[in-house]
């Protein structure tokens, strides 16, 4: 197993979302690629951390995490948003609360979804696609079954987002969810539960228009750091960038947060075997980063 580029990663997902590895595997695959310190960042949940805990022991440090999704706002130039809430404490009740209600409107959301799906005709049981998730359900639990149960209509999990999953695939089934954070709110919430707010990916949203203007309004509302190194060719928006191009975003984000005195944080945003290409460790920080970082966040 080859060593990691960065010893630290501070974007990781597990199956307690959208990611393929229990948080367990993925401790594993950390420790045997050389990172000390992971921060475990499922979408809209907490509940891999624990299980993260228990599997680092000493061997690896464990920053509680998570990845809000917001409500897109288009009068602000807000879309898809995703705050990542770092350092956090994950028993928090309030935390907890809020938690529980966008659990439940993402449920209700993936069920209408399915039901659209069905109407193309494709066979996706809700129950068996609820059945898959251990923490909360993404797009990615329909695409597998969905996928497993077509073979003749879908050749890969990517295929099934590129025909219907994705907000601008042909005949998208996306409908919106009844609750959403906003912007703020992840932002309060993720102070409130004694962890720092940290706009995940700047140079990944297709649709906003203006990205340095919302950083700056965001800096304003709070925000406390960017995700700076980030592996931006392997993800949506710049897909095959090439390395310059990639080094050309991390610079741009890199002096904005610099102008804004704004924190710098860096991840792979692993996912697993959905997205092939990307290993726990290829983007994050150097050991001097997380230092500085860990001194400034009291961690
Ligand atoms: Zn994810």
């Amino acid at each position: 197993m080859e060593v990691a580029a960065y010893p630290v990663d501070l974007q990781l997902h597990s199956t307690a979302s959208d990611g393929t590895d229990t948080p367990a595997e993925l401790v594993q695959l950390a420790l045997q690629r050389g990172l000390r310190v992971i921060a475990l960042t499922d979408h809209d949940t907490v509940l891999g951390i624990e299980p993260a805990l228990a599997a680092a022991g000493e061997r690896l440090r464990i920053v509680p995490a998570l990845e809000f999704s917001t409500l897109n706002e288009p009068e602000r130039d807000y879309f898809d948003l995703n705050i990542l809430g770092l350092g956090i404490r994950h028993h928090d009740p309030a935390l907890q609360t809020v938690l529980q209600q966008v659990l439940e409107s993402r449920i209700e959301q993936k069920v209408r979804q399915i039901e659209k799906l069905q109407t193309h005709g494709v066979d996706v049981p809700v129950e068996e696609v609820l059945r898959r998730v251990n923490g909360v359900p993404g797009r990615v639990h329909i695409a597998q079954v969905a996928l497993e149960r077509n073979p003749d209509r879908f050749t890969s999990i990517g295929d099934v987002f590129a025909q219907y999953l994705a907000t601008d695939a042909p005949n998208s089934v996306y409908v919106k969810r009844t609750f959403s954070l906003t912007v703020e709110d992840a932002i309060d919430l993720c102070h409130t539960a004694g962890g720092i707010a940290v706009l995940a990916h700047p140079g990944a949203y297709p649709r906003v228009h203006d990205m340095d203007a919302v950083v700056r309004r965001l800096a304003q509302q709070g925000l406390d750091a960017i995700e700076v190194r980030y592996p931006y060719g392997q993800n949506r928006g710049h897909y095959g960038a090439s390395a310059a191009e990639v080094a050309r975003y991390v610079a741009h984000f890199d002096a904005l947060a610099d102008e804004l005195r704004l924190l710098k944080s860096g991840g792979s945003d692993y996912h697993g075997q959905v997205k092939p290409g990307i290993h726990p460790g290829d983007a994050g920080l150097t050991w001097v980063e997380w230092e500085a970082l860990a001194a400034v966040c009291g961690w």
